[in-house]
């Protein structure tokens, strides 16, 4: 999930937004400001409705960002890094890097965000009842009340056990300790997430043929969440299978085409480039060191007037984490995105590029195509 608005750093983890978010806050300060305050508290103004409305939008959203870094604090308890926390229609993404070390820890990491929202839920849930005792204005009454309400929901629908859900972490946790077997409990409840999503849609989809096609859209939509992002992770599960055991040159392309960051990049193109069927190339300064990167696609839209300038001038450049060396662990390579091309690393060593690994190369991992002679040398 991708941050559109930085809203700052806590305890170290950027927080952030997604542009969506903000639909969320209108469609929730929308039903709350037009339906469910007036019933509540018929006589109150528009102006304060509204103002209630977006205030308790916010503190939903806060609520939202509590049970994300629950998630987060318990992680780096566990030695997993938060690279961040961001806010987005359908809810927060903590994003980790790593995997959790046990199934113990992945059992505590999953459940303590639902025992966080549960805990809110409390909490709002005690100041409702406070405030209806002490005579508080209604509409602060309906505010506390939804909020209670919200947050047991979240609490709730979070303990579903399905992946990407808490529940589905839970699930696998628990698979996981039983089986003795990680990738086989990530498996069960990446299943268990795609039924459930086919399920919210189909659910979704009842709705909206009943009339009700706000809540139709919203189960649709969730579920269609959880299907793509159940299936992410099935992928992810695979390739981490498939990389286990072996090293980087077990998957690396070797002996790459590849470019001189001094060679005029016209020459590159006519020549080596156009001969070769590799969507990325890898570029070598005068040391023999790989530094950059520059695609196919870039060369083929070189214009005439470029065709004298330094290769080094369209390369991307490679950050140092890029470059790997052939005997280091496959699973390095899942620490990275790919960058244009696909190409995830440049396996280099001693002042020599000896291949690249490319999107291309991880997908012929999962489906087996590289030889099944797993490396004895990790
Ligand atoms: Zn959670």
């Amino acid at each position: 999930m991708r941050q559109t608005l930085r809203l700052g750093t806590v305890m170290g983890i950027p927080v952030g937004v997604n542009w969506s978010v903000a639909a969320a806050l209108i469609i929730v300060a929308g039903v709350l400001a037009r339906s469910i305050l007036p019933a509540a508290s018929p006589g109150v103004s528009g102006g304060i409705r509204w103002t209630a409305a977006v205030l308790t939008a916010v503190i939903f959203l806060a609520s939202l960002a509590a049970h994300e870094f629950a998630h987060a604090v318990v992680a780096r308890r566990y030695g997993v890094k938060v690279v961040s926390i961001t806010l987005w229609m359908l809810g927060g993404v903590a994003q980790f890097e790593g995997e959790p070390p046990t199934a113990r820890a992945d059992l505590r990491i999953a459940a303590v965000g639902p025992a966080m929202s549960g805990a809110l839920a409390l909490a709002f849930g005690g100041a409702w009842a406070l405030a209806g005792v002490a005579g508080a204005p209604a509409t602060a009454v309906a505010c506390l009340g939804w909020l209670a309400a919200t947050n047991v929901l979240l609490a709730v629908f979070n303990l579903l056990p399905a992946a990407p859900l808490d529940g589905g972490r839970i699930l696998r946790g628990f698979l996981w300790r039983s089986r003795g077997d990680r990738v086989s409990a990530a498996h069960s409840a990446d299943r268990a997430g795609t039924v459930l999503g086919f399920v919210m849609m189909g659910g979704g989809l009842l709705a909206l043929l009943a009339g009700a096609w706000l809540d139709g859209i919203w189960l649709a939509l969730v579920g269609w969440f959880i299907v793509t992002a159940a299936r992410v992770e099935d992928r992810w599960t695979d390739l981490r299978e498939a990389a286990e055991g072996r090293r980087i040159a077990d998957v690396m392309t070797p002996h790459p085409a590849h470019g001189w960051t001094w060679q005029p990049a016209g020459d590159f193109a006519g020549t080596v480039a156009r001969t070769s069927r590799q969507p990325v190339f890898p570029v070598v300064d005068a040391a023999g060191d790989p530094v950059g990167a520059v695609t196919m696609i870039r060369l083929v839209r070189l214009r005439s007037e470029e065709a004298a300038t330094a290769l080094g001038r369209f390369m991307t450049p490679l950050d140092p984490d890029r470059v790997l060396g052939p005997e280091e662990p496959a699973s390095a390579l899942l620490k990275t995105t790919p960058m244009r091309g696909g190409l995830i690393a440049v396996v280099a060593a001693d002042h020599r590029l000896l291949g690249i690994v490319t999107t291309e190369d991880l997908q012929r991992l999962v489906r087996g195509g590289i030889g099944d002679s797993r490396s004895t040398a990790a």
